[in-house]
């Protein structure tokens, strides 16, 4: 099973091993799967018959119950959904939530599929993996690609398995159906919490600061929203065709505009790669994996770079930016606030308990602000990156759960 992806993610773990003085054996379990189930997704796509490849991988459960999304995209892979399941056990364990990681996918093009067909292959998905999952087995929620009303296919789809409803076995579900309405914006709202409490150590706050915003997708859009609503200003945005630079600011209305219609109500830079390279206090990377390299980052300016996708800073750009004095916030904790929230909506979901909006926001809000001053002063006490703190954090709380359960 090879893919750069897995390679690097290994890279990652292994030097938070070595660093965080972790035994041998320690890696042995957590460099690998601990289940991988690869099912057969039959469906009819214009009217031809498809079988399509889909997979759930089971990375680790030392913490609890497996947990993470699932992907539809057409160049997923085996080894990929290794290295998302396995970056999940991370981002869980680093938020403090009672979840171990795992990643679904299925290799498609959702955007070739009728509303027809899409239902017909989550549903279908949903049957395949119905033996291995379950609300205190394992979760899945929405990922690339993925999104609350595929969940409320999937959910109806293993109810009518179990014969009766069965809501928190899948989260991130609209709020017409068990969902909470808090999860739609709620990883752009952590990322914009985190950068907010990075501010407020490097400046003494995040108002007036400058902030360019790299895609604008529900991550972007959303972390657009809740600075602007904290006091920043944003300056420039972009999606795959083209973007925005304007010093005056871009208000985040327009943001959410282009993220629900996917149209700028202005003229784009023909370049999706502005914000990347903008003269800003704060960038936030929240497209797609590898945007920063070891090619680019020098032309990168920001002094704060807050991870709202997965992987955006290669580590060897991330090593070249350090050296600038550059900080760089790790996606497992920028990131955490979807995954969270989705703890949170399962938990009303296990009580048939119901939050509001406020509430449900407060309580995301003080697990963001906690995580990140824990990684924040575990770092004033370390020599090493803040994503390696993140990880060596991540790594101590699954292995004493490993120890003292008896695995290693
Ligand atoms: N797909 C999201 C992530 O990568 C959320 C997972 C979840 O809510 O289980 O963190």
């Amino acid at each position: 099973m090879e893919s750069q992806f897995l390679e690097n993610t290994l890279n990652v773990i292994k030097r938070g091993v070595e660093l965080g003085g972790f035994p041998e054996e320690f890696y042995k379990i957590i460099s690998r799967p601990k289940r991988i189930l690869q099912v057969s997704i039959p469906v009819k796509i214009g009217g031809v018959l498809e079988v399509l490849e889909g997979y759930r991988v089971q990375h680790n459960d030392a913490l609890g119950p497996f947990k993470g999304g699932i992907r539809f995209h057409p160049e997923v892979t085996l080894a990929d959904d290794v290295a998302l399941a396995t970056l999940m056990t991370l981002k869980n364990s680093l938020a403090g939530i009672p979840y171990g990681g795992a990643k679904g996918a299925v290799r498609v093009d959702p955007k070739k599929l009728t509303q027809k067909e899409l239902e017909q292959l989550s549903r279908e998905y949903a049957r395949a993996i119905a033996p291995l999952i379950g609300e205190v087995i394992d979760i899945p929620a929405p990922d690339v690609n993925t999104n609350p009303q595929i969940m409320a296919w999937m959910v109806d789809e293993y109810s009518k398995i179990r014969g009766y409803n069965v809501p928190a076995v899948f989260t991130a579900k609209p709020p017409e159906l068990w969902g909470n309405i808090v999860r739609e914006y709620s990883t752009g709202f952590g990322v914009a919490i985190v950068a907010r409490e990075f501010a407020r150590k490097i400046w003494g706050g995040v108002e007036n600061k400058t902030v360019a915003i790299h895609g604008a997708g529900n991550t972007g859009a959303w972390a657009a929203y809740w600075l602007e609503q904290m006091g920043a200003k944003i300056v420039a945005v972009s999606s795959t065709k083209g973007s925005i630079y304007d010093e005056k600011g871009i208000s985040s209305k327009e943001i959410l505009t282009y993220y629900r219609e996917k149209k700028f109500t202005r003229e784009t830079i023909p370049d999706p790669d502005v914000p990347l390279y903008a003269d800003v206090d704060i960038l936030i990377p929240a497209s797609i994996e590898n945007v920063i390299r070891k090619d680019n980052a020098n032309r990168v300016k920001a002094k704060l770079i807050v991870e709202g996708a997965n992987g955006p800073v290669t580590l060897d750009a991330e090593r070249e930016l350090y050296k600038k004095g550059t900080l760089i916030v790790p996606d497992i904790l920028a990131n955490a606030g979807g995954v969270i929230m989705s703890y949170l909506e399962w938990v009303e979901n296990l009580q048939w308990y119901i939050w509001d909006e406020e509430e449900t926001r407060k309580r995301l809000e003080q697990i963001m602000v906690n995580n990140a001053a824990r990684i924040y002063q575990n770092w004033q006490k370390q020599q090493n990156t803040l994503r390696d703190v993140a990880v060596i954090t991540a790594l101590e709380r699954i292995y004493k759960a490993m120890k003292i359960r008896g695995w290693i």
